[in-house]
C-alpha cells in the first residue's frame, strides 16, 4: 500500500466512525414510477405513494417530518406548481403518520374515523406522536376522492391488532392498491401482529377486503411491490398458522414441540422468517390456547 493510499483509507475509515458515532448514515431515498401516475417514495425501510394528476398530487403516508420536508422539495422540482391536494394516511403509528404538517397549506389530510382517538391514545407514551397532525376530514367504511379526473378510493378492511384505522388506497385507474403493515409482499407478519390476543381471524378478514377490489398490483409500505396474489399468499399464512397450531394444542403438542416441528417451514425463504416466524407460531398458541384450552 502506498502512503497516500494508506492517508485515505486511514481518513475514510475515520468518515465513517464518526457517522456512525453520530449516527448520520444518511437515508436511504428514492421516487420511483409503479405504473401511470402512480409513484413510490422510499424512506429507508418505509414507503408511501403518490399520485400525480392535472390538478395536483394526491400522497399517502407522509412518513416523517425529515422524509416529508424532503418529498415536498423532490415534488416541487420534479411537477413545479402542481402542490399537494390531499395527504391519506395509511394509519395512525407515528413512523408512518409523522410530517404532514409541511403539506398542510395546500392539503386536505384525510384519515379513517378512528385515527385521532387512536392518536391519542398512543401520544402520552410516544413523544414522537407531536410530528403527528390530527386529519381535517375522515371516513368510516369507504370514501372516493377524485381529483383532476383521478380517483382513489380509500377503503377501510376492519379494524385488527396492529390498528383500528387501516385505510387502503385503491387506485382503479393504475390497477394498483397501496397497503401498509398488516399485510407485505412474501414478508412473514411481524412480531407485533399477533400479540396480546390479536385475533387471527381479524388479519384474514381485513386481507380479503382487499383481496375483493379490483386490481393488479400491490404496492407495499416495507418491502417488495407485488402482484395481488401476493396478498392471497399473505392471508394464508395466517390461515395455516391458525389451523396448524390449533391442530397442534388439539394433540396435547408444547410450543416447544410446536416450534419445533417447523410447521410453516414452505415459508423459510420469505423476508422476516428468522426474526418472526417463532414469534407468531408463539402468539397464535398463547391466542387459541386461551380460545381452546389443551386438554
Ligand atoms: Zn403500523
Ligand atoms: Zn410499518
Amino acid at each position: 500500500m502506498t502512503r497516500r493510499l494508506a492517508l485515505v483509507v486511514v481518513l475514510a475509515l475515520l468518515a465513517c466512525a464518526a457517522s456512525a458515532q453520530q449516527g448520520q448514515k444518511p437515508p436511504v431515498r428514492s421516487i420511483a414510477q409503479v405504473t401511470g401516475g402512480l409513484y413510490r417514495v422510499q424512506n429507508n425501510e418505509h414507503y408511501t405513494v403518490f399520485y400525480v394528476t392535472p390538478a395536483g398530487i394526491i400522497l399517502a403516508d407522509p412518513i416523517s417530518a425529515d422524509a416529508a420536508a424532503w418529498l415536498k422539495a423532490e415534488l416541487a422540482r420534479r411537477f413545479p406548481n402542481v402542490p399537494v391536494r390531499y395527504v391519506i394516511y395509511s394509519h395512525h403509528h407515528q413512523d408512518h403518520a409523522s410530517g404532514a404538517a409541511v403539506f398542510d397549506d395546500t392539503a386536505e389530510l384525510v384519515a379513517h374515523e378512528n385515527f385521532a382517538a387512536a392518536v391519542k391514545a398512543a401520544a402520552p407514551k410516544d413523544p414522537r406522536y407531536a410530528a403527528v397532525v390530527l386529519p381535517e376530514s375522515t371516513y368510516r367504511d369507504r370514501r372516493t376522492i377524485t381529483l383532476g379526473g383521478r380517483r382513489v378510493d380509500l377503503v377501510h378492511p376492519g379494524r385488527m391488532g396492529h390498528a383500528p384505522d387501516f385505510t387502503v388506497l385503491h387506485f382503479p385507474g393504475e390497477r394498483a392498491a397501496f397497503v401498509v403493515d398488516y399485510i407485505a409482499v412474501r414478508t412473514v407478519p411481524g412480531s407485533n401482529t399477533l400479540q396480546n390476543g390479536a385475533p387471527i381471524g381479524e388479519y384474514v378478514s381485513a386481507i380479503r377486503a382487499v383481496e375483493a377490489l379490483d386490481f393488479d398490483i400491490a404496492v407495499a409500505g416495507h418491502g417488495p411491490v407485488g402482484k395481488k396474489s401476493d396478498l392471497g399468499d399473505h392471508r394464508q399464512y395466517f390461515e395455516r398458522l391458525a389451523e396448524r397450531v390449533s391442530a397442534a394444542i388439539k394433540a396435547g403438542r408444547t410450543l416447544e414441540q410446536v416450534q419445533a416441528a417447523n410447521i410453516m417451514g414452505e415459508y423459510k425463504d420469505w423476508i422476516e422468517y428468522d426474526e418472526d416466524n417463532d414469534i407468531n407460531v408463539a402468539n397464535a398458541y398463547k391466542t387459541l390456547s386461551a380460545a381452546a384450552p389443551p386438554r
